[in-house]
């Protein structure tokens, strides 16, 4: 075999290996088998950019940056569905329809996924690009980040139609909303409201990457296009997934409303089954002809109905209101029930958000509430029951000390949240600080749990992260499960964290609204600990995404003189507060202001590490040519139709050698 088989060959073996493991849930490598091969698919692709594929499995990671998504107009419009309620309806709908169409009518039941729609273009048997729904005749080009959702196939199998479009749902299934909400909730950011919007969001993040991260899925339901050869809708469905997509085995047919009820009612029940959320059922025409007889109102198709679930609701009487104090001091408000069944699990707790919120609804201890289960990972109350209300109820008295320390609570203007100011002393703030500054995102100090923070915390030996660095063994020892070996891997691990790189360190620092990507952001933008301390807000606002909410948090947070003491003794302990010389010497502002769009294959360094390089130099890589593009970077085998577009909107073009030549020079 040579090179170029090799490389098709692994190619083939990992999207046959995706299809088992993603589509058809029957995986057939192991993770640590897939993995290697992976690996060396992507070495003899770095070292072979001349079989450089869009469509490879390595390309899956991300790594491209769109500023702007690009507007495309859809081929065929993406209509919404009209709704129906109860039986009536569906009967109404029938009759109507009836009218229209001859012969006999048959469905296809679908579930009704609850994502975001996006419609994705084949072109034979390669994904040629991924396209929101946006207002249903024209969407934003987002296939970048659909191409590293790994039940989206980059290359097809079987007997596909040269060209197509197929329809679908991108959803983020509820486990990983869950395990996504908890890395938030860790690093002391807003946990995500629900699934379907942090499923669209995911869609329009700038940084593929970070798109790639997201555990999203693609579930597929319309095929659209000339000459398909497919005659029913229940048809396209089995085609779609012998092709390689991702299609539940959920839908069934159904020759009368009585048979369409029946599969509402059953999902109704069974839909918390399902690694996913469903807001209803989708109900079409089989028959395609049928179908376009039938054709369309201005809004939606004749042929479709979605039956809508009702929301699944559950009274429980409320026993009582308590309140928890978060690590920044933000205190949740938290509703304790009577135990309470609610879409297949008991609920015992459900969240009452902040404040203001309890007034709005009049919420109070003792009433009956109803309890609904979204995407949440805890419950909400939506509302009370006002006609079961006791009489000598009594308006809640928001809680104006806190729970744990006994200082008074503040609002600032315009926030939701109430927070304890005891920054210092409140012992929950003290021990999630630690927590947060150990956690593996953040200074990831090996052989250091969450417990061994609040044991050391309790035992006074610690009250601030600073104080780890002081650490000693003989302190230790003498702690209840704390063998020899366990304090000789804590003190390794605190000593290893002083090489975690600056952006890191400072995400540690648990600033209020320092994310990892914000802190990333400040890192690279004010290069040190101490011109950062000095940066008024506006500066800060200077900064790509920095708003004035996180820059008045960040100056606040260096205002604090107990804080700058923390940070000068972090500077004594030679913890890397600045960026380091090596990344330094590598960059510089001569690309400031200019955008590039980067395409085709290179010999002297590949796509990613151009891609560094450009923006090292301060200048922007986005994925589509547009008329801000400065300049196009061409490489091999460029695409035809990226050549086209450059030569239409007149943006000049750039070999390897020329772009390298110029960040050397300039
Ligand atoms: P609505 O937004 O309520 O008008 O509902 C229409 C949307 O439902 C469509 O745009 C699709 O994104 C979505 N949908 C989810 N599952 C299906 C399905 N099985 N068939 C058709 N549309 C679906
Ligand atoms: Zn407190």
């Amino acid at each position: 075999m040579n090179i170029q088989e090799k490389i098709q060959s692994l190619r083939e073996e990992l999207r046959k290996h995706n299809y088992q493991y993603y589509i058809l849930d029957q995986p057939t490598l192991s993770d640590y088998e897939f993995d290697l091969k992976l690996k060396e698919l992507q070495d003899l692709e770095r070292a072979h950019p001349e079989f450089f594929d869009e469509n490879s499995p390595t390309q899956r990671v991300g790594g491209s940056i769109t500023k702007n998504f690009e507007t495309v107009v859809h081929e065929y419009r993406m209509y919404s569905l009209d709704n129906s309620y109860s039986l009536e309806d569906l009967l109404n709908w029938e009759k109507r329809i009836e009218k229209i169409v001859d012969g006999q009518i048959t469905f296809t039941c679908e579930l009704k996924y609850d994502g975001a729609s996006i419609s994705l273009l084949y072109e034979n048997g390669k994904l040629m690009n991924a396209v929101t729904r946006g207002d249903g005749i024209q969407g934003d080009n987002v296939t970048a980040n659909v191409k590293t959702i790994p039940s989206v196939p980059l290359q097809l199998q079987g007997d596909y139609p040269k060209r197509f479009y197929i329809r679908g749902e991108i959803v983020l299934p509820y486990e990983g909303f869950a395990t996504l909400n908890k890395e938030r909730i860790e690093a002391g950011e807003e946990p995500y409201a629900n699934p379907r919007n942090t499923a669209s969001g995911s869609l329009k993040l700038q940084d593929s990457a970070e798109t790639a991260k997201r555990p999203l899925d693609c579930l597929l339901y319309n095929i659209k296009g000339e000459r398909l050869s497919i005659t029913t809708q229940f048809e396209s469905l089995q085609k779609a997934k012998a092709w390689g997509f991702k299609v539940p085995d959920t839908a069934k047919l159904a020759t009368s409303v009585e048979d369409i009820m029946k599969f509402v009612e059953y999902w109704d029940t069974h839909r918390y089954d399902l690694p996913y959320e469903t807001d209803g059922v989708v109900i079409k025409v089989n028959n395609l002809y049928q179908q376009e007889e039938l054709g369309f109102t201005a809004k939606a198709p004749r042929w479709a109905m979605a039956y809508k679930f009702k929301a699944e609701q559950a009274t429980a009487i409320l026993r009582e209101i308590t309140y928890q104090v978060g690590r920044t001091g933000a205190i949740t408000p938290v509703a304790n029930l009577t135990p309470v069944q609610l879409a297949g699990t008991t609920v015992k707790r459900a969240s009452l958000h902040n404040a203001d919120q309890i007034e709005k609804l009049d919420i109070r201890e003792g009433d009956s509430v109803y309890v609904e289960k979204g995407g949440e990972i805890i419950p909400k109350i939506v509302g009370v029951d006002f006609t079961s209300r006791p009489a000598d109820s009594q308006p809640t008295q928001y809680i104006h000390q806190c729970p744990e320390c006994a200082t008074l609570l503040i609002r600032k203007e315009g926030e939701a949240q109430h927070y304890c100011p005891n920054f210092e002393g409140c012992p929950p703030q003290i021990i999630g600080r630690i927590q947060h500054f150990i956690s593996r995102k953040a200074m990831d100090i090996d052989g250091m749990g969450a417990e061994t923070v609040t044991l050391l915390v309790k035992e006074g030996l610690i009250i601030n992260y600073a104080d780890l660095y002081q650490l000693q063994k003989e302190q230790l020892l003498p702690l209840e499960r704390m063998a020899e070996k366990s304090v000789d891997n804590l003190i390794k691990g605190i000593e290893a964290s002083k090489n975690i790189p600056f952006e890191r360190v400072l995400f540690a620092l648990g600033i209020r609204y320092v994310g990892e990507t914000v802190a990333k952001k400040l890192a690279n933008h004010f290069k040190n600990i101490h011109t950062l301390s000095i940066a008024l807000p506006e500066e800060m606002e200077q900064v790509n995404e920095i708003g004035s909410r996180i820059a008045e948090s960040v100056f606040e947070f260096f205002q604090n003189p107990e804080n700058r003491k923390t940070v000068d003794r972090l500077q004594s302990y030679e913890l890397q507060l600045a960026i380091s010389e090596e990344t330094l010497a590598n960059r510089s502002d001569k690309l400031q202001g200019k955008t590039f769009v980067i395409s085709g294959v290179f010999s002297q360094v590949s796509r990613n590490e151009l891609k560094k390089i450009l923006e090292d130099n301060g200048g922007k890589v986005a994925s589509a040519i547009s008329s801000k593009t400065s300049y196009l970077v061409a490489g091999e085998n460029m695409g035809p139709s990226k050549l086209a577009k450059a030569e239409k909107l007149k943006v000049p073009m750039l070999n390897e050698s020329e772009i390298l030549e110029m960040i050397a020079t300039v």
